[in-house]
């Protein structure tokens, strides 16, 4: 709430001097003066100390909302029926827009099976997945994505598809992956609302088995490997935090069998009904008892093992699970 206001009073002030502008350039008057009334309103709500809250119940109106729109004036809780339609159908369509962001859910791509499921709270999700074949590579090569933008929601899910887009042009400029991520930073950082950041992992598959993989504060994806699972730690911070950042990657083979699991904090941080955490050696646990199964199959008994620990507990986050293999 706090740092919404100071951001809304500036765009209202922005927002009066444009239509103001338009009004002098010979704008749509009517409506021009309707929307000046409204900012005025508002700018008065500011001097009386009554700004950003609801009309109806007299309670804080959701912050990001406000950001959003200024003008809005009802908390969700209090929308009128046509508005909470109109809010439905925006959500779904923004559901709709981020499906198709997504990889197909199985793929095979030379030597390497890639499974996922992508598991949104709501109807739209803050957690990013994305596998990509370089321009003029063999089929083999890959580039995959996976993270984690904090918080949920509407907010979250536009900021995963900046993420996406800004991702699929660095990779056709065809930087090494430690590069494309400060780049990828720095677009972030200086384009989203500063109490946002993501977590995420980049990770570049070749031919032979080669896997070169940058964490960015995300949790740790689990090699696994001849019975054991190695837990590939954070090699940076967040993206979105600082500006200006380095990240470095680290190497590692996969032989054929091996498989790669990556996870969001959905799965490790979720609870069951007495409070007790899922938690990294659970996850681990699971992982291992089914590393032989097809990519699929591993992703599913994740899936199932959470719902089993979870019982009635509400969830209350995005969950995404994705198992790379290489096969034999
Ligand atoms: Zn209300």
């Amino acid at each position: 709430m706090e740092t919404a206001l100071p951001d809304a009073q500036a765009q209202l002030v922005e927002r009066r001097r444009r239509v103001e502008d338009l009004i002098a350039r010979g704008g749509p008057a009517p409506q021009l003066e309707d929307f000046l009334s409204q900012i005025d309103d508002a700018l008065d709500r500011f001097a009386a100390g009554t700004y950003g809250l609801c009309d109806t119940c007299h309670d804080p109106i959701e912050a990001d909302r406000l950001r959003a729109d200024p003008l809005i004036r009802l908390c969700l809780d209090h929308l009128t029926p046509s508005e909470s339609r109109a809010l439905e159908r925006d959500l779904e369509l923004a559901s709709r827009v981020q499906a198709t962001l997504l990889p197909p859910p199985q793929m095979t791509a030379g030597t390497w099976q890639i499974a996922y499921q992508y598991a949104p709270l709501a109807t739209v999700s803050g957690d990013y997945v994305d596998v990509i074949r370089p321009e003029g590579g063999n089929g083999s090569d890959l580039l995959f994505l996976f993270g984690d933008i904090t918080g949920k929601g509407v907010a979250a899910s536009m900021l995963m598809a900046h993420l996406h887009a800004s991702m699929r042009t660095l990779v056709d400029l065809g930087f090494p992956l430690g590069q494309m991520m400060a780049r990828a930073n720095r677009v972030f950082c200086e384009s989203t609302m500063s109490d946002h950041y993501a977590t995420l992992v980049c990770g570049r598959l070749d031919s032979t088995g080669g896997l070169e993989l940058l964490n960015a504060g995300h949790c740790p994806p689990l090699l696994l490997h001849d019975g054991r699972a190695d837990a590939l730690e954070a090699t940076g911070l967040p993206i979105g935090l600082f500006c200006v950042e380095d990240f470095t990657s680290r190497q590692a083979i996969l032989v054929p069998g091996d498989t790669l699991l990556l996870y969001t904090d959905g799965l490790t941080e979720a609870f069951d009904g007495d409070g007790n955490q899922y938690g990294t050696e659970r996850a681990i646990a699971t992982a291992l008892s089914h590393a032989g199964d097809p990519p699929g199959g591993l992703v599913a008994a994740c899936v199932e093992d959470l719902a089993q620990f979870r019982g009635t507990a509400r969830r209350e986050d995005d969950l995404t699970i994705m198992a790379i293999r290489r096969s034999t």
